[in-house]
């Protein structure tokens, strides 16, 4: 065997950066590196890439499947497996029909995974009971962006940071988060691009920023609507393409024409001043960008916060044209790949809705036989249905939701009330030490297939290793597991031939071809007969609607602000060095000398006012639950916010967020609760 070099893709964030795997004779890996020529990465990587070797090391893998037998779990063959679960899932269809089991997917898998999982779910369960992590990441921008502009996606191209005249930050850190991404804006702004910060915390950005407005956590709303005050009050509105593309303008003017910027001020603590002068920029700019994150996705008001920002960029006609645009920041790799596969209960590959006749029809008669008919439930609506008897079976890979979803100890209690719980992965997480069947996942340099990044852009990944010990692609052991229901739906060969017929049924996504992928360095989507090289900018002259639709909105507050028993604010961030529930990252010995531990980020005031000192051990509570962790004492929170990390399962957040839910997407508002800290003895 000789050695080699293969081209994929980085799996650790939405940006998609190009990296080679370096393997030697023996098939080991031995080395990362940048590929020169991508299109985003241009030759670089955050150190999460360069580490990415680590995360598919063979060490703590887990390699066959396992069953549960009280609390230990014992090797089994993929047949003994794979016919365990089988024969559960016949009991429970039997007892409860198919709304009591469910899939959940993985915003870490390829597409032709998830195209797979959706599929199983709605063909071969007949549920719409299938979801994923972009539930508690960027659901409300698919339903808040698809609802104004036809289209849940970043409107336009990393690239275009080098092309817009201002870019404007709100509710992200993509310097932390989206690292490649994120130094091109530093980049851009070094070179003279204004840019402006909009962050209740002191973000690496906001530092260097021409304006940071460090408004009140959840308060995106009020300052929005004051923004869009003063810009129509000031008629610094685009007129003309108001008249020519959209609609709705009368109604959502006279919603604003009372939220003067003084007005707002005891809601988002931004100073009215600083309020019109971020207004005037943005609509006074030839091209201005919006990036935008979990600030504004992770609140009860998520969904009507992205409404806001789709108001304030059609508005100002800052869409449809290269450096502007609504731009948000997907989190991990392959969740706008993920939804766009369907991986959500109300939507079928493409966004065609799960609900409506045709599409069921077009389904049915592509896939060969019934379809789910029923209402799905999202992932949380799954755990939730299980502590009330209505939820018994689910499968779920690639994901880890004891550390990543709200209120942990809800999340356990459902996982284990479970008839049923299977978890395929690379680890042993935190879910899957719950699971009554476990089965070894293959991880991305272990397959083919395509991941999409945040900028729509389907990329191929490469198979570099074989997978270790008896650990299979997800695709593959769906398969088998339909095939053990009695269906031959998901009898592919290869990674390609789900792919094909994911392509042809998905409007978006139809002028693909691995073969085009290849050739390309990725395409975005939509590509198809109209657009055969991919779109770059989405909206240049209609939009998927017509004309886009200016929807007024209204503040809402936070569902668990401070008081006196819970006297500080907790919100959740992410940190450089680690990705997700730290599964993958937290493998390597470098990310992890970085950053070993969770922490509490706390303002030096509120550290005075309990008498803590850098990393004094803390104990801090909330109404769900209570965990141990170390004061950092920064001025990058202000006074009364206190934040903290969710990658680490020694001192996971979760415990403590709130399960409170925007009403239309059930997004939990993980950006905001109330919690007590206090000193513990020193250890
Ligand atoms: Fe990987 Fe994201 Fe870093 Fe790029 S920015 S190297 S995709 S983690």
């Amino acid at each position: 065997m000789t050695s080699s070099i293969v081209k994929t893709i980085c799996p650790f964030c939405g940006v998609g950066c190009g990296i080679c795997l370096k393997v030697d004779g023996q098939q080991k890996l031995t080395g990362v590196e940048p590929q020169a020529s991508h299109p985003i990465s241009r030759g670089k990587l955050c150190e999460k890439g360069w580490s990415t070797a680590y995360a598919v090391h063979p060490d703590n893998r887990i390699t066959q499947p396992l069953k549960r037998i009280t609390n230990k779990f014992q090797p089994i063959s993929w047949d003994e497996a794979l016919s365990l679960i089988c024969d559960s899932l016949k009991v429970i269809f039997e007892e409860a029909g198919p709304e009591a089991v469910g899939v959940i997917s993985s915003a870490r898998a390829t597409n032709e995974d998830n195209y797979a999982a959706q599929k199983f779910a709605r063909a071969v369960l007949k549920t719409n009971n299938i979801d994923h992590c972009a539930r508690i990441c960027h659901s409300p921008t698919v339903a808040g962006l698809k609802q104004t502009l036809g289209s849940g996606a970043m409107t336009n191209s990393a690239k275009d940071i080098y092309d817009t005249d201002l870019i404007v930050v709100i509710g992200a850190d993509p310097t932390e988060n989206h690292s490649i991404l994120g130094g091109h804006i530093v980049d851009a702004h070094l070179k003279g691009t204004p840019l402006i910060v909009i962050d209740p915390r002191e973000t690496r950005l906001a530092k260097m920023a021409d304006m940071h407005v460090q408004l009140k956590p959840g308060s995106n709303i009020a300052l929005i609507n004051a923004m869009l005050h003063t810009i129509i009050a000031q008629q610094w509105h685009n007129q003309s393409f108001i008249e020519q593309r959209c609609e709705g303008f009368e109604a959502l003017a006279s919603n604003v024409e009372k939220l003067t910027p003084e007005s707002v001020e005891p809601i988002t603590g931004v100073s009215a001043e600083l309020v019109r002068k971020v207004a005037k920029a943005y609509s006074q700019t030839k091209s201005a960008m919006i990036f935008y994150g979990m600030g504004i996705t992770q609140f009860v008001s998520g969904t009507q916060s992205v409404i806001a920002l789709a108001d304030l960029a059609l508005v100002c006609g800052q869409i449809g044209r290269p450096g502007t645009g609504i731009n948000p920041l997907r989190g991990q790799n392959n969740v706008q790949g993920a939804c766009d596969m369907g991986c959500l209960p109300n939507v079928y590959p493409g966004y065609q809705a799960a609900d409506a006749a045709d599409v069921q029809h077009k389904f049915s008669q592509c896939w060969g036989g019934e379809v789910a008919e029923g209402p799905g439930l999202t992932s949380l609506g799954m755990t939730k249905a299980t502590l009330s008897g209505d939820f018994r079976g689910l499968i779920l890979f690639g994901e880890d939701p004891v550390v990543t979803d709200p209120d942990q100890n809800h999340v356990k209690a459902a996982l284990k009330a479970l008839d049923l719980l299977v978890v395929a992965e690379l680890t042993m997480t935190e879910t899957a030490k719950l699971a009554d069947i476990v089965l070894p996942a293959a991880s991305f340099a272990e397959k083919d297939g395509t991941f999409t990044n945040c900028e729509r852009r389907v990329q191929r990944i490469s198979q570099v290793l074989a997978p270790p010990g008896m650990a299979k692609g997800d695709w593959q052991w769906l398969r088998v597991l339909a095939e053990k229901l009695g269906s031959q739906q998901l009898s592919w060969e290869t990674s390609e031939q789900v792919f094909d017929e994911m392509a042809a049924l998905t409007p978006s996504y139809q002028g693909m071809s691995y073969e085009g992928l290849t050739q390309h360095h990725g395409l975005q989507w939509p590509c198809n007969r109209d657009a055969p090289q991919g779109t770059e900018v989405l909206h240049r002259d209609t939009f998927p609607i017509g004309k886009a639709k200016l929807m007024p909105v209204h503040f809402t507050a936070i569902d668990e602000p401070a008081d006196e028993q819970f006297p500080l604010l907790l919100t959740t961030n992410r940190l450089h060095f680690h990705y997700g529930c730290g599964s993958m990252t937290r493998k390597s010995p470098l990310l992890e000398r970085e950053t070993p531990a969770g922490v509490l980020f706390i303002n030096p005031v509120d550290a005075k006012a309990l008498q803590l000192q850098r990393f004094a051990p803390i104990g801090v509570r909330s109404r769900r639950g209570y965990l141990e962790t170390r004061a950092m004492i920064t001025d990058d929170v202000p006074p009364g916010l206190v934040s903290m990390p969710y990658h680490f399962k020694e001192a996971p957040s979760n415990q403590l967020t709130n399960t409170a839910q925007d009403p239309l997407t059930k997004m939990p508002e993980l950006k905001a609760c109330a919690v007590s800290v206090f000193p513990l003895p020193p250890n």
